[in-house]
């Protein structure tokens, strides 16, 4: 039954004191005289914060936790400590990950499932280890401390407290340190050494006054009704249990109020009212049972089933006894439910998380896809500019390569028209007439219509005196005069050329073999009638002229040329100014 008191004796809350104090959110320090304003006050807060504020959600269920435990709703403390773990562990804060596993432990060991609750405080020390704090280590020594007392290891539970009390000095954490004294007290009066007990309340009892937490007050005159009660005190008692039950009214919470009444009852059994003892008994027990706290429960229906057996009201102990084998059983199968609870939590905060994994890289996908298509987009835009440019600079390449093309073109149509084209005179080269006169050549021999091609070689007679009598400029005057005299007589088809010097040559296409003596004395004639005057004296320069005409033992235009080349020769033999016919 004392181990069992002591389960209520130890809960806790984190104390107040300073540093971390101020990490607190303001609602869990209220938490502590108004937990139910604050749980109503917790939807609005909790709304008020973005989805993703990890640290506010875990401060806020912090503070929820607290509440919870301050009314005694330890599976309200429980949820809200898993909440605060699953919140916390999504931040980088190691203060928020440990508070909330000691919160979440002790919730876990006031409804009995020790296993996770040391499971889960093992966690808060190996991550205080990363980030050493007083104030969170005797908060985890304490919760240790109340374990092991409520699994009956009270030696393990008095020097787990003992050790807290190095890390909470009076001066810095005078609620800590309250906490683990009580412990220490409880263990002491236990273990049968009333002087050490009583010491420690002394301690205790010199810090009391500046505590800000009235549970741990409360809890503190438990401690002090059970001293109280060992000595037979039954006023002291009574006087403790009354003011337990205020401290109940004002924080409305029932378990206060149930172990108000159950010290009240014990101050009566000191003094033998039995019935009266009884009856508040039972209202103790009324409250427990409203509230499920099953050890708080078993332990009143002992004192009950005790007191009947000692005669009072012995016609219900039947009924008692009943009550008392179905709180044992009740209390195993909650230890198992309360294991599944805790599993199922977890479970259900792994999902989220999984869920919340899952939505990071959904979101993590969508950035790199759009990352990656605003790539494609901009390689696309280089790649497009690149071709443009490309494409202009080829463009402008075609057209410059056109321009030069064409001037290629036209200097070669120059060039052409130059080396075709005797400068002196205007009329074709002697290079154009050769080559005109190989291609007249083949076509006329190839032509089986008849048509005849003759060849006129033209020589001015005596023109070196020309020259020397007049000068070489007046010489370069004669021939102008003779070339332009002789293409007035020529027929379209009729191409005249500057053979050498002095020398033409007319090619005479397409000629009927008649026509060709008339032909020639046309052009002999033409010379004969380009007179010109230079200085008052008259120049009239004649032509002696030899003519081929295409025959078939010719094989090719060069043996026409010879031949009219003899022609000439016989011309001039003959007395110049005249024709022969080849
Ligand atoms: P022939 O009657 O036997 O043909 O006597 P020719 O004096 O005409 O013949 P020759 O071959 O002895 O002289 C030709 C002259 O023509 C010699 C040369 O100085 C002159 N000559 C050649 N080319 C030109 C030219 O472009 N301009 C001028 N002014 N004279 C030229
Ligand atoms: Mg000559
Ligand atoms: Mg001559």
């Amino acid at each position: 039954m004392a181990l069992l008191l002591v389960g209520v004796v130890c809960e806790t809350v984190a104390a107040t004191g300073d540093g971390a104090t101020d990490q607190r959110h303001p609602l869990e320090v209220r938490a502590l005289t108004e937990p139910r304003e604050v749980l109503a006050a917790l939807p609005a807060a909790r709304g008020a914060l973005a989805k993703n504020d990890h640290e506010g959600l875990a401060k806020l269920a912090l503070a929820e936790a607290n509440a919870c435990r301050v009314i005694a709703d330890y599976r309200c403390q429980r949820r809200a400590g898993s909440a605060a773990m699953a919140e916390a562990d999504r931040t980088a804060s190691v203060y928020l990950q440990v508070r909330a596993r000691i919160a979440q432990g002790r919730a876990l060991s006031r409804l009995g499932d020790y296993n996770s609750a040391g499971r889960t405080l093992a966690e808060a020390q190996q991550r205080l280890g990363t980030a050493p704090d007083d104030e969170l280590m005797a908060d985890v020594l304490l919760a240790y401390s109340s374990i092991s007392e409520r699994l009956g290891k009270l030696d393990e539970s008095y020097r787990y407290a003992k050790q807290g009390l190095d890390h909470a000095p009076a001066a810095r954490l005078p609620e800590m340190r309250l906490r683990l004294l009580r412990n220490m007290a409880h263990i002491a009066s236990d273990q049968g050494r009333p002087e050490e007990a009583r010491a420690l309340m002394q301690e205790a009892k010199a810090i009391l006054p500046t505590n800000r937490d009235p549970k741990l007050t409360a809890e503190v005159l438990l401690e002090e009704a059970r001293a109280a009660r060992a000595m037979n005190d039954a006023d002291a008692v009574e006087d403790l249990g009354r003011r337990i039950s205020r401290i109940g009214d004002d924080l409305q919470n029932t378990q206060l109020h149930g172990l108000g009444y159950e010290t009240t009852a014990q101050a009566l059994q000191i003094r033998g009212e039995n019935v009266a003892a009884l009856a508040l008994y039972r209202k103790a027990r009324a409250e427990f049972a409203e509230l499920k706290l099953q050890q708080d429960e078993l332990r009143t229906t002992r004192a009950i089933v005790d007191l009947q057996l000692k005669g009072t009201q012995p016609e219900t102990l039947p009924e008692s006894i009943a009550r008392l084998i179905a709180l044992g059983d009740q209390t195993n199968r909650t230890e198992r439910e309360a294991a599944a609870a805790d599993f199922e939590e977890r479970l259900r905060y792994a999902e989220s998380d999984a869920e919340l994994a899952r939505a990071n890289a959904k979101a993590e996908n969508e950035r790199l896809r759009a990352a990656v298509s605003e790539n494609r987009f901009r390689f696309t835009l280089v790649v497009g500019l690149l071709v443009l440019c490309t494409l202009g600079v080829v463009v402008a390449l075609y057209a410059q390569q056109r321009r030069h093309a064409a001037m290629m073109r036209e200097r070669g149509r120059e060039m052409e028209i130059a080396i075709s084209t005797d400068f002196l005179t205007s009329v074709y080269s002697r290079r154009y007439i050769t080559e005109a006169g190989e291609r007249a050549f083949q076509r006329t021999r190839d032509d089986p219509s008849g048509h005849g091609l003759a060849v006129a070689i033209v020589d001015i007679d005596h023109f070196k005196r020309i020259n020397d009598r007049f000068g070489h400029a007046v010489g370069d005057d004669v021939l102008k005069a003779v070339s332009a005299a002789m293409r007035a007589v020529c027929r379209d088809s009729d191409l005249l050329g500057r053979y050498g010097g002095e020398e033409f040559a007319v090619l005479l296409n397409g000629i009927q073999p008649g026509h060709v003596a008339p032909a020639a004395e046309r052009l002999r004639a033409a010379v004969a009638g380009a007179i010109l005057s230079h200085e008052g004296e008259t120049i009239a320069p004649t032509a002696s002229i030899g003519i081929a005409c295409l025959t078939p033992e010719d094989r090719d235009f060069d043996q026409l040329l010879i031949r009219a080349d003899r022609a000439l020769y016989e011309a001039k033999a003959q007395g110049r100014n005249r024709v022969v016919l080849a």
